[in-house]
């Protein structure tokens, strides 16, 4: 073992590490590096580094012959070369069962308000504090009985857990058929037994209502008939309410997306009104805060938000995993796995989950310090080369499964990426496009002008649209792809003339392009922008979307008769008016009627009759 000066005199304190042991032979901030006598060790397994009285947790990342390399969860101040590690053979895992709902926890699924109350806000090192409640009752109530022969992932019973009945399932570890040999039913806590099943090899396993399941590995797809399920494609879209991104940039439900955007355009903002009226059970949000009280914010609003489903608090479905800037950075690297993985655990009971990370960029950096310490090749902007595959690895973690008892559960990813300087070329936006299937581009020059959300039409994508078009076809109406296609080609055009008019002012264009920019403008200010402030527009259901969308069209499709530039200006400025109150009217209320009529008189006044 090779020691320098200073270690030596470290190491004198410490016995000397007998054989069968694990011990630290250099610390670099939150990178350890352990030698190994005679003990298994393996890729991200836990153990944990003995500091006195302390014991601080952290992961294996890298094994070289005797020596590993270990990223630690806490503040390593004091560590020593010599000090021992226990290792525990376990990989980074986190406990799965009834009571993850409306709780916030770090990146390794600590409970902070249990550790609030016993601690203050800040978690003294080395102390472990049980992931769920280990005193509360559930009442379980069994759906199988003995003799009965299960696979991985079928429901042994469920217990209810605030508005859902959670499942209680079979453990997803294991890989054959087994049989239930004693069911309980009433009231239990999460630690005692409630089944007992004979595994395949003949030996029997008592459970609990928890699970453990590691963080890095995707709980495999359900097993039907003893066959793992295929994974389904998404068949429908996830109606966000947002008009701009059901219509023109749809997510599917299970499907992927990304908010890539500058600083304050908007990001998370838009994730927490995508959170709140998506058709969506259970929302796991990751918090990569940007700004220090943005954590903080997110975890003091969410409480206090209401349901609009249920009139509950929002909390009751949601899940928050947070990280601030002084949590250490291996914490904010796994969260994004822990959030993976609650999401898909529900995903199983047949729930449609959505994880949202905000925002993913600070992830990736956490990833770039840690390669960083290992001295790891580096990729482009110094970020590790497997930069890629782990962005993709997780977004792929996404998807739609068939449960054993038949129900669909899905998974929908949304992250959010914040280049410095709003600059989408760099690696983390670039890697991310490459893996997602929806691509909502913030632009600052919308943000700047208020025009919300700041979704840039121009840039942004949905490979959903054409994906999904027999669902948008059967439920919406024939040709809506091209429909949209339309008005999207609108929008592009409208922007052409604009850029035109920069340079020959509005006299270099003529009246019919006037009036086209105008119909774009028109489109943009009253469809593709939404006031999040108001009760009524802030939330726009799909069948009053699709009204909207055939009152908008219908006038875009028509000619006008102006014969000058101030009337159509007069026009379309009386117009827009008109229609933003017609947006902030209730759907079918008296005033709702009143404006759509308005609409269309204004419209009839001035139009040469619809062709
Ligand atoms: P980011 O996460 O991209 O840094 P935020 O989501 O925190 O940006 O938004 C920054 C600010 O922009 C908000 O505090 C709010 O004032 C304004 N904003 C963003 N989105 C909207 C919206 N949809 N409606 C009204 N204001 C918004
Ligand atoms: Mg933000």
């Amino acid at each position: 073992m090779s020691t320098n000066n200073s270690s030596t005199e470290q190491l004198n304190k410490n016995t000397s590490p007998t054989p069968g042991t694990a011990w630290v032979v250099a610390v670099q901030e939150s990178l350890v590096t352990i030698e190994v006598r005679d003990v298994p060790i393996r890729k991200n397994e836990v153990g944990y580094i003995c500091v006195g009285n302390e014991r601080l947790m952290a992961e294996v990342l890298r094994i070289q012959g005797n020596t590993a390399d270990m990223q630690v969860f806490e503040d390593t101040s004091g560590v020593r070369v010599g000090d021992p590690v226990d290792l525990t053979g376990e990989l980074l895992s986190v406990s799965l069962g009834p009571g993850i709902l409306a709780q916030v926890f770090d990146g390794l699924e600590k409970p902070l308000e249990v550790i609030a109350k016993a601690h203050g806000f800040f978690l003294p090192r080395g102390v472990d504090v049980a992931p769920l409640n280990r005193e509360k009752k559930w009442t379980f109530t069994p759906c199988v009985a003995i003799g009965d022969k299960l696979v991985a992932g079928q429901p042994l019973g469920t217990v209810p857990e605030g508005p859902f009945k959670h499942k209680i399932m079979v453990p997803f570890d294991e890989a054959n058929e087994v049989e239930v040999t004693w069911i309980y039913e009433g009231s239990a806590t999460i630690d005692s037994p409630i089944a007992r099943i004979r595994t395949a090899d003949g030996k029997e396993r008592q459970l609990t209502m928890v699970q453990r399941w590691p963080v890095r590995r995707p709980i495999p797809e359900p097993m039907i008939r003893r066959r793992i399920a295929e994974r389904l494609y998404p068949q429908e879209p996830l109606t966000t309410t947002l008009r701009i991104i059901d219509t023109f940039f749809p997510i599917a439900r299970g499907g992927t997306g990304c908010i890539p955007g500058p600083f304050g355009a908007g990001k998370t903002v838009l994730q927490s009104l995508i959170a709140r009226y998506s058709t969506i059970d259970i929302t796991i949000i990751v918090a990569c805060g940007e700004r220090a009280g943005e954590v903080v914010e997110t975890i003091t609003e969410y409480p206090e938000m209401k349901d609009p489903k249920t009139g509950g608090s929002l909390m009751d479905r949601t899940v928050i995993i947070c990280n601030t800037s002084s949590m250490p950075v291996a914490a904010r690297e796994s969260s994004i796995y822990t959030g993976m993985t609650l999401g898909e655990y529900y995903r199983q009971m047949g729930y449609n989950v959505l994880v949202i990370a905000d925002s993913t960029s600070r992830w990736a950096q956490a990833m770039r310090e840690t390669s960083g310490r290992m001295e790891e090749i580096p990729g482009e902007e110094a970020f590790p080369a497997y930069l890629d595959s782990s962005i993709k690895n997780v977004y792929e973690r996404a998807g739609v499964i068939k449960c054993p008892d038949g129900s669909i559960g899905s998974l929908t990813m949304i992250g959010t990426v914040s280049p410095a300087g709003g600059n989408f070329e760099e690696p983390v936006t670039q890697a991310t496009l490459a893996t997602v299937k929806t691509f909502l581009g913030l632009s600052y020059d919308r943000a700047y002008k208020r025009y919300y959300p700041a979704i840039d039409p121009l840039i942004s994508w949905s490979r959903y649209l054409e994906q999904l078009k027999k669902w948008f076809e059967a439920n919406l109406e024939s040709g809506w792809v091209d429909s949209v296609s339309a008005m999207q080609e609108l929008l592009e055009r409208g922007d052409s003339i604009y850029q035109m008019m920069q340079v020959t002012g509005e006299e270099g264009v003529s009246i019919e392009d006037f009036v086209t920019w105008q119909k774009s403008m028109l489109l943009d200010m009253v469809y593709l922008q939404q006031d999040a402030f108001d009760e009524v527009d802030v939330s726009m259901p799909r069948d009053r979307q699709l009204e909207s969308f055939r009152l908008l069209r219908g006038l875009i499709q028509r000619e006008f008769t102006f014969t000058e530039k101030e009337q159509v200006r007069d026009f379309f400025t009386r117009l827009t008016g008109v229609y933003k109150n017609f947006n902030y009217s209730p759907f079918n209320s008296q005033e709702y009627s009143r404006y759509m009529k308005e609409i269309k008189d204004l419209v009839a006044q001035h139009s040469i009759a619809a062709a």
